[in-house]
């Protein structure tokens, strides 16, 4: 599954996140033999490769997304894939797959009467996968 992923440059990192953008955290084992690829927000799920492509591929395929759903963008300030490490910001291009949480109009809170809480449709995460 290699030469699937292409860095694009830089500058469409700096462009802000959006709800459903995700960063993808690249390590390279300390035997320096294989990498781990997961993502920033779910720490215990990680996929690994004998690259950082490899482990990102597997990362991508892991969370259902496919190559051409996402756009990948690695963070030049936290990454130096020769010091082992690289943080990859990923886009997802697929409409519809996750939106704004109706329940609480992503701000991830339920307001009552007396109460603010979580929202309980999206948990707090502002989006709801449809
Ligand atoms: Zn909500």
């Amino acid at each position: 599954m290699e030469g699937g992923l292409i860095f694009r440059s830089i500058h469409e990192f700096e462009n802000s996140l959006s709800m459903s953008d995700r960063i993808a955290v690249l390590k390279r084992q300390p035997e320096g033999l294989s990498w781990i690829a997961r993502l920033a927000d779910n720490p215990t799920a990680e996929f690994s490769g004998k690259s950082p492509s490899e482990a990102l591929g597997c990362l991508l395929r892991g969370n259902g997304w496919t190559m051409s759903e996402v756009v990948l963008n690695m963070d030049p300030d936290r990454s130096n894939i020769s010091a082992g490490h690289a943080e990859v910001l990923i886009r997802v291009r697929r409409p519809g797959l996750e939106t704004v949480c109706p329940d609480c109009r992503g701000s991830g809170r339920y307001v009552g009467l007396s109460v603010v809480e979580t929202c309980h449709a999206c948990g707090g995460r502002k989006v709801v996968h449809c």
